[in-house]
């Protein structure tokens, strides 16, 4: 099945300022919410909601999904098809990236009477933190795509005690085994209960007679690790794109979380780049101008033989189609614009001067533009 636009997930317009985005993201977020609507797609559509606004929530992200849409966050590494195996209603994670700026805890706190975090179990496999990596690539590698490794230092499960921080499992003697603490306190308002996570065990109900000296019981170590990204051919500067599930380790068993890496493309000593199309800045002599001429241009994938028309002006654009940056994840390419940059000689030999001393006195001005301003500049 197609996926749907994020724009058109959220009900916003494609111009929609950030307090739009996340005033749509609020309510479809309530909305559809697992815990508050139990119609059996709700899930998906929240889903769907929370990963539309992840994009559209990051300036940066968004960019990407305005210029190549879907396809932008699509890179798997791992193979297999997308989909998220997590969670019960996958991805939904708080300490996540895409939630820096907005808590749904606090959105629906006025619903639950803020049991909704407490409802949740600290047992629960969730997705590892994302990782963002920004990388520096050169002007031809965005062009034409290229394989890179990236080295970074990134949790995994600790090997030595199973990602579990400890050995000989038993129930936690702080909160028997719930991983909740439940106080009671008194208010104006008469006695409540409030429940907290249990500090001892981080809410799993279960400690370790020893705890695993490796990890110092965190269940996971930090370690450099070199991963090999496919730079697809089209990447610009601020262009995202996610490495699945090879970011920080995952708890309670759940999935690594996503590298996201972000390119920064060097310039290029002669080319520049709008979007797809490339420029080239091509100097020739006022000869080659008027006579036209045939040249050898180096474009960025061979040469090419350039015919350049008698009479071209100076910025004279001329298209060749097909030679600019290719699209991300399509078979298409920009085009190559070469701009004339007709030099005028600034020294001229004893022959050269002549010769143009002979040219000056022949007519030359029935250019159009000539035409039009004689009536104004009389001699
Ligand atoms: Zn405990
Ligand atoms: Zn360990």
């Amino acid at each position: 099945m197609a996926k749907r636009d994020y724009y058109e997930v959220l009900g916003v317009s494609k111009s929609a300022t950030d307090a739009e985005i996340k005033s749509a993201f609020r309510k479809l977020a309530k909305k559809y919410h697992p815990d508050l609507n139990k119609e059996p797609d709700a899930a998906d559509k929240f889903k769907e909601v929370q990963e539309a606004y992840e994009v559209l929530s990051d300036e940066g992200k968004r960019k990407t999904y305005d210029q190549f849409g879907h396809a932008a966050f699509d890179q798997n590494m791992g193979g297999g098809a997308g989909g998220n195996p997590y969670g019960s209603y996958g991805g939904f994670n708080t300490s996540g990236f895409g939630f820096d700026d907005i808590d749904l805890g606090d959105i629906l706190s006025g619903m639950f009477g803020g049991g909704f975090r407490n409802k949740k179990s600290q047992n629960r496999p969730t997705k590892g933190e994302d990782v963002l990596y920004k990388m520096e690539i050169d002007f031809k590698d965005a062009v034409f795509g290229t394989k890179k490794d990236i080295t970074l230092d990134l949790t995994e499960s600790c090997s030595t005690c199973d990602g579990k921080g400890g050995f000989n499992e038993k129930t936690c003697e702080t909160c028997h085994g719930s991983g909740r603490i439940v106080k009671q306190q008194n208010s104006l308002f008469g006695v409540f209960q409030s429940q907290t996570v249990c500090p001892d065990c981080g809410g799993t109900g279960k400690s370790y007679e020893r705890r695993c000296t490796d990890c110092k019981g965190q269940g996971k170590v930090r370690k450099r690790k070199t991963v090999t990204i496919t730079i697809p051919a089209g990447v610009d500067t601020g262009t995202q794109i996610r490495i699945k599930e090879k970011g920080e380790a995952g708890f309670n068993g759940g999935p690594n979380g996503d590298i996201y890496v972000e390119f920064e493309v060097r310039d290029d000593e002669l080319f520049n780049r709008n979007e797809n199309d490339l420029y080239l800045i091509l100097p020739i002599t006022i000869t080659e101008a008027v006579l036209g001429c045939t040249k050898d241009v180096s474009t960025l994938d061979g040469d090419i033989k350039l015919t350049i028309p008698a009479g071209s002006q100076n910025n004279d654009r001329l298209r060749i189609k097909g030679r600019g940056v290719p699209i991300v994840n399509s078979s298409k390419r920009g085009d190559l614009y070469i701009l004339l940059n007709v030099l005028m000689p600034t020294k001229l030999d004893k022959k050269q001067k002549k010769l143009f001393e002979e040219l000056s006195e022949t007519t030359l001005d029935d250019h159009d533009k000539f035409k039009k301003y004689k009536k104004y500049f009389k001699k």
